[in-house]
């Protein structure tokens, strides 16, 4: 039997062309995009594809987006081995970490990649990206299982966690990277599983898809001078449900009695408030400094290693389900989709 992939092309810069009045990338179709990676026939695989229609930058994705890719991956889970999505970079660590979220017991891969240069460029990086993509999605264990079971990136020869990857660079080929959690493969002359880091559970449990997604949250990101007026106009938004706080450090904040009192009444409020550091590495402490005890003590969920991506997405999740604010803190919490290490410290 020859591996059943479905791939779902939503845009992004591996399918787009030069449009020659403004110079500028434009997407464009998936004929163009295949004619122009002819190997992929040598792959001698069954592949399909689903389009959207426009093909998107992906800096235009909204949640409803994701919800269409969700559904596409459910309504043909049973046809397919598994799932390869193209997608622009700009904004791919959001939509693999929504994914994530919304489908709950996933046991196939979802591989999401795409490219730097648009395919038909020479020096191209999305040929290699999607061949690579599609043996991810094809390859099988002893036992003829999916090796991959969640939704991860690959991306210049690094499978990541979804839900762990950040991207780190507008121009280098090697665009992501997760450093909180190790790559799921080594990928050279051949690919090696790294079956410790896989997500490799397999309950019985039927997939589970979860397509609502609560956008009433926001973000506020800390910097040194911030201002109680624009810290209180930021928290006082009246339908937001849930804030990320990207905090220094380890979690740390400003100790001023102005900052506590505006976090303690927004909270009082029923809001919501998760410390995310703003670090690409490590994890908030909240212990370590008084200004990160101040806020665990106010009620503010830590984050612990999660990625600002991930962060954000869980909240739009939780919320989406309809949960009270009470539940979405015991959840914010907890590791639901491998997006979170919960250390003791
Ligand atoms: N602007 C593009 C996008 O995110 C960038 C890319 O694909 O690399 O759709």
């Amino acid at each position: 039997m020859k591996p059943r992939i479905l791939i779902i092309y939503t845009g992004g810069t591996i399918g787009m062309i030069e449009d020659l009045n403004t110079h500028t990338l434009k997407p464009f179709d998936f004929s163009h995009l295949m004619d122009n990676v002819p190997k992929v026939k040598m792959l001698n695989y069954d592949i399909d594809n689903i389009q959207f229609q426009p093909p998107l930058d992906s800096s235009d994705m909204h949640t409803a987006h994701w919800k269409d890719i969700a559904r596409s991956i459910v309504e043909n889970y049973d046809r397919y081995d598994g799932f390869v999505v193209l997608h622009g970079t700009d904004t791919m660590a959001y939509t693999a970490s929504a994914l994530s979220f919304m489908l709950e017991n996933l046991r196939k891969p979802v591989i999401i990649t795409g490219s730097q240069l648009p395919i038909g460029e020479v020096r191209t990086d999305g040929e290699e990206n999607l061949i690579t993509a599609l043996q991810i999605a094809a390859a099988t264990d002893s036992f003829g299982l999916p090796m991959v079971r969640e939704v991860a990136i690959l991306f210049d020869n690094f499978l990541w966690r979804g839900n762990r990857s950040t991207k780190r660079s507008a121009d280098n080929f090697n665009a992501f990277e997760s450093s909180n959690y190790p790559s799921l493969a080594q990928i050279g002359l051949s690919i090696h599983f790294d079956t410790d880091a896989l997500n490799r559970k397999h309950s019985g449990e039927e997939l589970r898809p979860h397509y609502e997604l609560d956008t009433t949250v926001a973000a506020i990101d800390l910097f040194p001078g911030i201002s109680p007026t624009t810290l209180r106009h930021q928290l006082s938004c009246p339908s937001v449900k849930g804030i990320v706080l990207r905090t220094f450090g380890a979690g740390n904040a400003p100790t001023a009695k102005w900052f506590a009192d505006a976090l303690r009444e927004t909270i009082e409020r029923g809001v919501v408030i998760m410390n995310v550091t703003q670090c690409g590495n490590g994890s908030v402490h909240t212990n370590r400094y008084m200004g990160g005890d101040m806020l665990s003590n106010l009620g503010v969920v830590p984050g612990h290693d999660i990625t600002f991506e991930a962060a954000i997405t869980k909240m739009m999740h939780l919320f989406g389900l309809g949960l009270d604010a009470t539940e979405v803190v015991r959840r914010l919490e907890q590791n639901i989709a491998g997006e979170l290490t919960v250390a003791n410290f």
